[in-house]
């Protein structure tokens, strides 16, 4: 297909590279009602791997009727072999469980899913927040003593579908007493895509001054009001280096009504190619890459970056 690019412009303020965290297979396909065949999975992975991203998260360590889309995590981390392996290859581990089973499958690098609001904390993890904290703290413990490197994601970040609007102390909260355990790094989302520039830079501020310097933070910004690209360059521009995003915008939130999820990983490269900031990302090849992903799940992607490459 067309290999129109952006003019590259750079801006002040910019980071020289960002480091884009691939959650595709994970976060995108978890919520699909399809059944991804497990060659298929591994086939996305490859093809992403090969179009440049060096960091994929590969599946979730669920309990198979918690995510039946994600049963086949050890099938897939044995599927790809050496491409499966290493740091850049972090999975998901919602318990103990979880971890025993990833690092038995050979995984380095593990990722806990907190929430910064009660009621998500209680519809996602069955527990409060604080009972979640104590949940993981064995898990990354553990993780840290088998030398696995820790992310620890907290969602619900700058609004909640049930709660509103969540306080930035209470959100700073939450990631702190996960960055307290030891985690490597931190995500923060907005899951549900309500966030906006300026609340952006307040809850960095707040991070920092709880001692999370924006290296250790990573940003998960959804697109669901269209606000995650002008989110991403805000977050950029403090400093941020880590943002993750999906291949052709799979996993649209479960909790929003709209179906658009994730930052598209190629609306992304757009941009940081346009700023000149390095991603390592061949765009054409991650463009027909959705495409070829699109076809198996049999809808079109809601990226506009793939959508207009392939029109
Ligand atoms: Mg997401």
């Amino acid at each position: 297909m067309s290999s129109m690019l952006p003019m590259v412009q750079p801006r002040s303020g910019m980071p020289e590279r960002v480091t884009i965290y691939e959650v595709g297979p994970r976060d995108g396909l978890q919520n699909e009602s399809t059944r991804v065949p497990t060659e298929v999975k591994a086939e996305f992975v490859r093809r992403l791997v090969a179009a440049g991203l060096d960091t994929v998260e590969l599946t979730s360590f669920v309990p198979q009727r918690w995510v039946p889309q994600l049963g086949d995590a050890e099938e897939l981390v044995a599927a790809l072999g050496p491409v499966g392996v290493g740091r850049q290859r972090p999975v998901l581990v919602p318990n103990e469980r979880g971890l025993e089973r990833a690092l038995e499958a050979g995984v380095s690098a593990v990722a806990v899913f907190g929430s910064a609001t009660e009621t998500f904390a209680r519809k996602n993890l069955n527990r409060s927040v604080a009972e979640s904290v104590d949940m993981f703290a064995p898990v990354v413990s553990r993780a840290l003593d088998a030398g696995a490197w820790v992310r620890a994601y907290v969602s619900m970040c700058f609004g909640d579908p049930w709660e509103g609007p969540v306080p930035v102390e209470q959100v700073v909260d939450v990631c702190a007493r996960l960055m307290d355990l030891g985690c490597d790094q931190l995500s923060v989302g907005d899951t549900i895509g309500v966030g906006t520039p300026g609340h952006v830079e307040r809850l960095l501020d707040a991070l920092e001054e709880v001692g999370i310097g924006v290296d250790q933070v990573g940003v998960h910004f959804h697109d669901t009001y269209g606000q995650a690209l002008s989110n991403t360059v805000t977050a950029l521009g403090r400093g941020v280096s880590v943002v993750d995003a999906s291949a052709g915008g799979l996993g649209g939130c479960p909790y929003a009504r709209s179906a658009t999820g994730n930052l598209a990983t190629e609306d992304l490269v757009w941009t940081l190619t346009g700023l000149g900031v390095e991603h390592g990302v061949d765009l054409d090849t991650l463009v027909e890459t959705s495409g070829w992903m699109a076809g198996h799940l049999g809808r079109p992607s809601p990226s506009r970056v793939v959508r207009a490459l392939s029109g």
